[in-house]
């Protein structure tokens, strides 16, 4: 068997100055084929490139046919090179014409050539076109040479990811690197944002991918290893991590990847090829994502993206490159693409600039979504794989009413999308003339609807909308955004503005809700098992009651003369209620002996949003002043499905009887004692839930404000007894159906109603 002349590492560096020189792209890859072809003492080399329509077109060779050039298109279900292309993995045949996949294409000549050798051209796990070695004899390829074609691969991908191929491509057969890409996910904010990409954790740029001294880059890689294993080791022994939960589990999977020797040698093996020690890391992370993309057991691919972290790290160490965003090179418009953040973190970016959210998971209810639609950012989740597809700078377009992403759109989309926000800023013009009708249904019967609200930002929507007041403040927000406890004082300040805002209308303020997924950056983490069945909401607020003292404090003082409302979330018994309610007593007498002004009126109340309070219904109707329903988490622990993890946060439908049911006891229950009972979850700032809601009793819905147009309108046509005359036989005993959505859409269609 011939070995390779000159080896790979020659190669590489030949490849080097054949990339500097000023020429055009088809010269510079008529080039690179014949350097190859003579490195690896192969009669054929060619390069296939995939294009926006699926194909695969030969770009360059030597040893076929030159005419053959361009002219040849494969498709990618055909052949060994669209095996290649579509299975992402190398290639290796003695005897190619045996081989059931092997396709005959006479214009290349290649009738002659026994022995093949294809590699994918990768960039981030995702396919750009193949490199093809071909022999006369019938001949092995050893593993230093496939390993060695698959790095030459990575330059021949940086040309085609360049874009530079595609001013000579007929339109509509450009290279499918940058081609626009159309992707449907999950609506989960409304809007339409229209920007450029900001990658949440940018790509580390590997700029040096061929190595001058070998030696030398395997030491490099080798200390970066090592300093990759201490830090998980000293992240590990780190007390505040290194009880149970779910982060020691992470650690625990990146320590075992962090010795593994396969993964180790594949590095030190990409380097001894002629990489860098990051031009290495980078190949071998390409080859995971690749097959990352090709698994459907979820947690090997969750494994896989353990792997991919963990190279993210390499690379980071290796480039010195730090974590994070690029906060502060944010365009005007940005869009942000990243696999899933904290709500936090969103809040970390001045979000002025920021005009939608695209996510890989995400999930409807999650407090990330939440936090997106207080903020007005459009937002769409379930995008697989769109970190992977896209660069820091793309266009963009986030449709967050239909769940579409437009990636790298073409003009036709663009100027349809022009109209769209059109037709949108008319219809908002028209929900704004609805701002002073009063909501009252068509058959009369009035319905409060409030706002839901946890920022500054929020409070001029009050005006904007002409909402009946706040349904909800979800006082943790201010929490979420600073960087340390917010002192009482700063506290008393943003209640007092938001009471300013809201008039005579009613704020009802909800106690700090933190844990979950609601996380203090500046707070201890706490490791738990399962955070969100954990130590949250009223239970930390009473195991530690100063904190919740000094914030019902601020809030009393907040309110001086004024109404207070006040709410207690995620309460699991009527006793935790009485506590809680006790320590507002206390707090009263507290500021009346000292002298301090007192609100006019305070009420107090619960939400609903734990099922063991369905069952105490009677005990609690009977002292609270009033309640709320959190749809988004009574359905979670209802149905057992996490709110937060896109998996299954929407495998159950709120609309289905079950749900539905639950949510008419509570109402029914509330007007036997005459309790208002709001409903704040994020099913009131659907129009179609909302309908639901109204037939079975609901009167107050609190919404977000992006909601609040949609939802009045539809509430304006809606003939309420129809509807509930409609939706109560589903809730019977014969009420047979999965959901009641496709009914209740049926419903709305033949009224007319706005959806
Ligand atoms: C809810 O659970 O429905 C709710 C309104 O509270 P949050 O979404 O803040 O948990
Ligand atoms: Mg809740």
């Amino acid at each position: 068997m011939r070995g390779a002349l000159g080896g790979p590492r020659v190669l590489l560096r030949r490849l080097r100055e054949v990339m500097a020189e000023p020429v055009s792209a088809q010269d510079r890859l008529d080039k690179i084929v014949v350097l190859i072809a003579a490195n690896m003492v192969a009669e054929v080399c060619s390069v296939y490139v995939l294009r926006v329509d699926g194909t695969l077109e030969l770009y360059a060779t030597e040893g076929l046919n030159r005419s053959a050039v361009h002219l040849t298109v494969m498709r990618i279900d055909e052949g060994l090179v669209g095996t290649v292309a579509r299975e992402a993995e190398p290639i290796s045949l003695s005897n190619a014409q045996a081989h059931p996949a092997f396709s005959y294409r006479p214009e290349t000549g290649e009738e002659i050539y026994h022995s093949f050798l294809g590699v994918p051209i990768l960039r981030a796990g995702n396919t750009l076109g193949v490199l093809v070695v071909q022999n006369r004899a019938h001949r092995s390829y050893t593993e230093e040479e496939i390993e060695a074609l698959q790095t030459t691969a990575m330059v021949l991908a940086e040309i085609i990811a360049s874009g530079e191929l595609t001013a000579m491509a007929l339109p509509g057969a450009e290279p499918a690197a940058r081609r626009p890409l159309h992707l449907k996910g999950l609506a989960l904010s409304e809007g339409i944002g229209l920007g450029h990409v900001v990658l949440h954790e940018p790509r580390i740029e590997v700029t040096k991918v061929i190595a001058d001294d070998l030696p030398a880059e395997l030491k490099r890689l080798d200390g970066a290893v090592d300093t990759l294993r201490a830090s998980i080791d000293t992240m590990l022994a780190d007390e505040g991590v290194a009880r149970v939960g779910e982060h020691r589990e992470i650690l625990e999977a990146y320590r075992m990847f962090a010795h593994d020797r396969g993964w180790i040698n594949r590095m030190r093996e990409a380097v001894m090829t002629g990489l860098t020690a990051e031009g290495a890391v980078e190949r071998v992370q390409s080859d995971t994502r690749a097959r990352m993309l090709r698994m459907t057991d979820p947690y090997l691919r969750e494994r896989m993206h353990d792997l991919d972290d963990l190279a993210n790290r390499l690379l980071r160490q290796l480039t010195g490159r730090t974590a994070g965003s690029d906060h502060d090179r944010l365009p005007d418009n940005a869009i942000i693409v990243a696999r899933n953040m904290s709500p936090a973190a969103l809040l970390d970016y001045d979000r002025t600039r920021i005009r939608g959210l695209v996510l890989e998971e995400g999930a409807a209810t999650s407090h990330l979504t939440i936090v997106a639609r207080a903020l007005g950012i459009s937002a769409v989740g379930h995008m697989e794989n769109v970190v992977g597809q896209v660069d820091a700078g793309d266009a963009v377009i986030v449709d967050g009413v239909s769940g579409e992403v437009h990636i790298r759109p073409p003009a036709d989309v663009e100027n349809a999308y022009a109209d769209k926000v059109r037709f949108r800023a008319k219809r908002l013009e028209r929900y704004a003339a609805l701002r002073d009708v009063p909501t009252v249904t068509k058959d009369g019967t009035p319905i409060e609807l409030h706002l839901n609200a946890g920022l500054l930002v929020d409070l001029p929507h009050i005006e904007d909308t002409g909402a009946t007041g706040i349904g909800l403040f979800r006082t943790e927000l201010q929490f979420m955004i600073a960087s340390a406890f917010p002192r009482t004082n700063e506290q008393l300040k943003l209640y007092r503005s938001v009471l300013d805002a809201a008039g005579e209308r009613p704020v009802v303020f909800r106690t700090l809700d933190i844990g979950g997924d609601k996380v203090l950056p500046y707070m201890r983490a706490i490791e738990e098992e399962n955070p969100a069945l954990g130590w949250r909401a009223i239970r930390l607020g009473l195991d530690r009651p100063g904190l919740l003292r000094s914030q019902i404090r601020a809030l009393l003082r907040a309110a001086t003369g004024r109404e207070l409302r006040l709410i207690f979330p995620m309460v699991s018994a009527v006793e935790e209620y009485d506590r809680a309610h006790h320590i507002v007593e206390r707090e009263l007498t507290h500021l009346r002996r000292h002298g301090h002004g007192l609100p006019e009126r305070v009420l107090v109340g619960v939400m609903l949003e734990v099922p063991a309070l369905l069952f105490q219904l009677d005990l609690l109707f009977s002292r609270v002043d009033f309640a709320s329903v959190g749809s988004n988490d009574l359905v979670q622990f209802l149905y057992a499905a996490d709110r937060g993890n896109s998996r299954v946060a929407d495998r159950f439908d709120p609309l289905a009887p079950a749900a539905l049911r639950a949510l008419k006891t509570i109402i029914d229950k509330a007007a036997e004692y005459g309790k208002p009972v709001t409903l704040c979850g994020e099913l009131a700032s659907r129009p179609l839930e909302a309908l639901a809601l109204a037939a079975i009793g609901y009167r107050r819905l609190s919404v977000s404000p992006a909601s609040y147009g949609p939802v009045k309108a539809m509430l304006l046509e809606l003939d309420l007894p129809a509807a509930t005359a409609f939706v109560e036989p589903f809730l019977g005993i014969r009420g047979e159906v999965a959901s009641l959505r496709p009914q209740l859409a049926a419903f709305a269609e033949k009224a007319g109603l706005p959806l």
